[in-house]
């Protein structure tokens, strides 16, 4: 066993505080990354809080992880120990069902294994995630990253990324598109950033005033403040497509009327209540309501190298750990510019 320093939430209600938590030993098909550096993604708050129910404490956050490998197992081939490496939001799945086998692991219908606040295969172990300074991962689970990006700015591509970039590759979203992202924060950020890079003409729908010159900055054309009327209304039927990252209830029919007809909301934002649905909202322009979760291994290798190429990565601000507790204030105050990065080396 390998003991791993990490910070964990104890329950609820808790501060997170330093932990203490064993590894499995690096098995015949796994990789030992020394955790470089983890973000912090909103849905850690919301599981750590046990907003959406059926947390398990004590619960080691963090599903947006870059490392070094320090350690391979007998039969890897993809890495060898010195390689960069990244983990998302999943750490295994059944490999066998449908969705495993098309490559889209994060809707696997059988024993998928999720970072943390989830259990290993055996049903019984307890998943423990990034907010730590090792994790073992088998190798088909584990990404390449590319060497030519600031290695901090990297990890929130394992979440906020490929949440972004796989609904805009799914619904084809490029020249032409107009395209509204509802929220600037770590995921609307990066589907700013990523949407506008695709070539599609993209609109920022915003509770905060504030956040428009990085908007602007970040790639978008468009900006609208959700609680202004009038501009909300003058910025009805224009857009093809909306990604939802709000994190709390809001009323999703005043966003679903800025689309066009056959316009498609899709939400990735989870916020832990649900959210009433007008039917006039959809059947008066035949619009569509969906959803997307994360991206599966391949699509986010793809992510990970186009981000490569194009060289895009996330604004971040680095903290200590010591601060993690300070950093979920700020969030859910939306005072984040854009996501939070742990300096692994601090714990
Ligand atoms: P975040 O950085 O906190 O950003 C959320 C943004 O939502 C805020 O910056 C704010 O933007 C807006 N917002 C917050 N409270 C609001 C309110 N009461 N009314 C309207 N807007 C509000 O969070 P994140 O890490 O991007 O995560 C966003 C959501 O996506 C979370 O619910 C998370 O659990 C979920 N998530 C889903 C997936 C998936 O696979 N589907 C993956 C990762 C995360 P403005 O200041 O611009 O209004
Ligand atoms: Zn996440
Ligand atoms: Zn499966």
């Amino acid at each position: 066993m390998i003991t791993t320093k990490a910070y964990a939430a104890k329950n609820a209600t808790s501060q997170l505080a330093p932990f203490s938590l064993t590894r499995r030993e690096v098995g015949a098909h796994d990789v030992l990354i020394e955790i470089a550096y983890c973000g912090v993604c909103h849905s850690d708050i919301h599981q750590a809080r046990d907003e959406w129910g059926g947390s398990i404490f004590p619960m080691v956050p963090g599903h947006e992880i870059v490392g070094k490998v320090t350690k391979v197992g007998a039969s890897v081939a993809k890495f060898k120990v010195g390689d960069l490496a990244g983990v998302g939001c999943f750490v295994d799945s059944c490999r066998v069902c449908p969705s495993c086998k098309d490559g889209v692991e994060q809707y696997c219908e059988g024993n998928s294994v999720i970072t943390y606040n989830g259990l290993e295969k055996d049903r019984k172990t307890p998943t423990y995630g990034g907010y730590s300074s090792h994790i073992v991962v088998d190798e088909n689970y584990t990404l390449k990253i590319p060497a030519n990006l600031e290695l901090s700015a990297v990890a929130p591509l394992l979440c906020a990324g490929i949440t972004t970039f796989s609904p805009l590759r799914h619904w084809k979203i490029g020249p032409g598109h107009k395209v509204g992202v509802m929220g600037l924060g770590g995921l609307g950020h990066m589907a700013v950033k990523l949407a506008a890079s695709f070539g599609a003409e993209v609109t920022v729908i915003s509770t905060t005033k504030s956040k428009e010159a990085d908007a602007k900055r970040l790639g978008a054309k468009g900006f609208i403040v959700s609680a202004d009327q009038d501009a909300m209304n003058a910025h009805g039927r224009t857009l093809d497509f909306i990604i939802d990252t709000v994190s709390a209830p809001h009323d999703i029919n005043a966003f679903l009327n800025l689309l066009k007809l056959d316009g498609t909301l899709v939400m990735v934002g989870v916020p832990p209540e649900a959210l009433p649905v007008q039917a006039f909202s959809l059947i008066t322009k035949r619009r569509r309501l969906a959803g997307s979760l994360i991206g599966g291994i391949k699509e986010t290798q793809e992510m990970l190298d186009y981000c490569g190429k194009h060289g895009i990565t996330s604004d971040i601000e680095l903290i200590p750990i010591k601060d993690i507790n300070d950093a979920y204030e700020r969030m859910i105050a939306g005072k984040v510019r854009y996501r939070f990065v742990i300096d692994m080396k601090t714990l």
